[in-house]
C-alpha cells in the first residue's frame, strides 16, 4: 500500500472551506495552465474569468469548485495534487500545473508531484455546472443522499457493497478509505450484494455514510492543510493485522491491484474470511 490515495469528501470539504476563507474576495488577473493536458475545456474560454472576484470555493463529490461569479473552475486533484494558496518560494516550479494569479500579486497554484499529469481543471458556466463534464455523471453527494435514494439505487444496481460505495456514479465523494470504513461501521461484508440488503441493513449503510463522513470532516477541519492519507482517521482502513477497535478481532484484507479491502470478520462477515473470486482460484 502506498500512503497516497485520492482525497475523499471530508478532506476536500475541509480544504474547500479553508480555501474559501483564505482566497475569497481576490480578483483574478489571469489563469495560466502550465501544460497542455491540465485544462480539459475550451468553452467558455478561461479569459471569461479574468477580472472577476473569487466568490467561494466549494465541493461536489471529489471535485473542488473555485467560483468566480458566473464562471467556475472545476478542479480534480487525483492522487497527489494540491491546490495551494500563496505558495512558498520553495514550492517546486516543476510540480506546478496551473496558476490563478490575482491582481494583488498573490497566487493560488495547482501542484502535482513527479511526472504524473492526471490532475485536471475544467472551466464552466456556474449555472450549468450539473450539465458540465465531469460533473454530469456524478451520483448524489454522500452527505445529501437520502435513505430512499440509497435503497432504490441498491436494487437498481446490484453489485458488491464496497464497489457501489466507491462508484462516483452511485454516490459521489467516497473512495477506498471511506468504503472500508462505511462497511465496517454498518457491520456488513464489503462483498454483500446491494440488491439483497434488507431495509434495516440499508438504514445502517446510510447512517454509516453520514457518520463516517461527519467524523472525518470534523477531524479534517482541525488541520491547517490537507494532510497525507496516512494521517487520516480509520478503524479498519490500512490496518491489516491490527486489532479491530470494536471487537479486537484481527483486521483482514483482500488485495486488488489498485486498492485494498479491509474488514473485520467478527463485525462484518460472521467470522468468514473473504477471498476474491478472481484471485482465489490461483491459491493452492
Ligand atoms: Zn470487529
Amino acid at each position: 500500500m502506498t500512503g497516497c490515495s485520492v482525497p475523499e469528501l471530508p478532506e476536500l470539504q475541509a480544504h474547500a472551506e479553508r480555501l474559501s476563507r483564505h482566497v475569497s474576495g481576490r480578483v483574478l488577473q489571469e489563469f495560466i495552465p502550465l501544460n497542455f493536458t491540465v485544462l480539459k475545456t475550451v468553452d467558455p474560454p478561461v479569459a471569461a474569468a479574468t477580472g472577476r472576484t473569487l466568490t467561494t470555493v466549494s465541493r461536489r463529490g471529489k471535485y473542488l469548485l473555485v467560483q468566480f461569479g458566473e464562471i467556475t473552475f472545476v478542479v480534480h486533484l487525483m492522487q497527489g495534487g494540491r491546490l495551494i494558496p500563496d505558495p512558498r518560494p520553495s514550492t517546486s516550479k516543476r510540480g506546478v500545473r496551473a496558476r490563478w494569479r490575482f491582481d494583488d500579486g498573490s497566487e493560488m497554484v495547482l501542484t502535482e508531484p513527479g511526472t504524473e499529469r492526471r490532475a485536471g481543471v475544467w472551466c464552466a458556466y456556474t449555472d450549468r455546472l450539473d450539465r458540465t463534464a465531469p460533473l454530469t455523471s456524478l451520483g448524489p453527494d454522500a452527505l445529501e443522499l437520502t435513505e430512499q435514494d440509497l435503497a432504490a439505487a441498491f436494487v437498481m444496481y446490484p453489485m458488491r457493497l464496497h464497489n457501489f460505495l466507491r462508484d462516483q456514479h452511485m454516490v459521489a465523494g467516497l473512495g477506498r478509505r471511506l468504503a472500508n470504513e462505511v462497511c465496517h461501521s454498518a457491520r456488513l461484508s464489503p462483498f454483500a450484494n446491494t440488491a439483497k440488503l434488507d431495509t434495516e441493513a440499508v438504514a445502517r449503510v446510510h447512517a454509516a455514510i453520514v457518520h463516517c463522513c461527519t467524523v472525518s470532516l470534523e477531524h479534517e477541519r482541525l488541520n491547517n492543510e490537507m494532510v497525507n492519507s496516512s494521517d487520516r482517521f480509520s478503524a479498519v482502513h490500512a490496518r491489516t493485522g491490527e486489532a479491530c477497535p470494536v471487537c479486537a478481532d484481527t483486521i483482514r484484507s483482500v488485495e486488488y491491484s489498485d486498492y485494498t479491502v479491509n474488514y473485520c470478520p467478527t463485525c462484518q462477515t460472521g467470522g468468514r474470511i473473504l477471498a476474491d473470486n478472481t484471485t482465489s482460484k490461483f491459491l493452492k
